[in-house]
């Protein structure tokens, strides 16, 4: 059966699974998933370690966003509670310190763009090298789609890795997004590998894809090798086109964990956006015990996430240390 497969593939060998493996996990039944998690948790022990990576996130610019990405309330197209706003260069470092001062060892900067303008470049400039200045944390953006200057540009600043999200398998895409293509958000990530940048790729489940659009999903973030992969779950945001479209289920949510850490053994892979809403109180335990090396802490960018001590003393129960930033340069 697969769990057997996949303990001497990927936890002896350290070879992901492929597409229809990981799909032969995704469809699971409830009772094996401890199992699932277990495999999952000791690969991700094997190959990566016992290190949890914590990260921070702030919004520089926030709403207002000329795409339609169907489950984003910051698109400026849907009718939703976010206002635009714009964080000055003091605030930024402020936010890096707070930050800071949690353990965290990546600081990302985040806006609401289709891709940088040459102002949002100006901003994003000041801002990391106040920061560098001022506070000891690596520096991540997340600013969209970029041309190849740009990402030059970004590299020559310092920015230590650069998120851009696939989000969905490149079939399902069309369904999510249509003001512009997967194909420009795969070039944009092969720039960042380029310019020497680490690579930040992320998706959203339950966004009505099928398991097999998962495993597509899946496979296609295995092609692209990125040093980390934010695993967010859909938090049906009021006034999106997505707003009426189902929380996944806790199983669910979990058996996908363990399916991609399978699919990605020596990936950092992230619990980032909705895992409150989908496995509560209790999710962040399972996650961390079931294939998941890194968190976000703190608030994400338009809605709470939990206080941050939270998290940490749960680290502590498990006796995973929070990843230092010496081992993350
Ligand atoms: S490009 Fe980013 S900010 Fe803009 S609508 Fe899509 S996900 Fe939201």
């Amino acid at each position: 059966m697969i769990l057997e497969t996949a303990r001497e593939q990927v936890l002896e060998r350290g070879e992901g699974l492929d597409e229809a493996q990981v799909l032969e996990v995704l469809r699971l039944p409830d009772q094996d998933l401890p199992d699932a998690l277990a495999l999952a948790h000791e690969v991700r022990m094997r190959w990566c370690g016992p290190e949890v990576e914590v990260e921070g996130i702030v919004s520089l610019k926030t709403g207002g966003c000329p795409e339609d990405c169907h489950f984003c309330s910051q698109s400026g197209r849907f009718e939703t509670t976010v206002r635009a706003a714009r964080l000055d260069v003091p605030s930024l470092v402020e936010a890096a310190r707070e930050t800071a001062a949690t353990g965290a060892t990546e600081f990302c900067i985040v806006a609401a763009v289709r891709g940088p303008d040459a102002r949002l470049m100006a901003d994003v400039r000041a801002g990391i090298a106040a920061i560098q200045s001022e506070v000891d944390i690596n520096v991540a953006c997340s600013l969209g789609i970029l041309t190849r200057d740009q990402a030059g540009e970004l590299a020559e600043m310092g920015v230590h890795r650069y998120n851009h999200n696939l989000e969905a398998a490149r079939s399902y895409f069309p369904q999510v997004v249509t003001t512009h293509t997967w194909e420009e958000r795969w070039d944009t990530l092969q720039l960042v590998r380029e310019h020497g940048m680490e690579v930040c790729c992320g998706c959203i489940i339950g966004m009505g894809e099928t398991l097999e659009q998962r495993a597509e999903l899946a496979a296609q973030l295995a092609e692209l090798e990125p040093d980390e992969v934010p695993l967010n779950f859909l938090d049906p945001r009021p006034g999106t086109p997505f707003a009426d479209l189902p929380v996944s289920s806790p199983e669910d949510a979990l058996r996908t964990i363990a399916a991609f850490r399978l699919a990605l053994p020596r990936t950092v892979l992230r619990f980032a956006g909705g895992r409150e809403l989908t496995l509560g109180d209790l999710g962040a335990r399972q996650g961390v015990t079931g294939g998941i090396n890194a968190i976000i802490i703190g608030n994400y960018l338009t809605t709470l996430g939990r206080d941050p001590q939270q998290d940490l003393d749960l680290l502590g129960e498990l006796s995973m240390p929070i990843k230092a930033l010496s081992e993350t340069l």
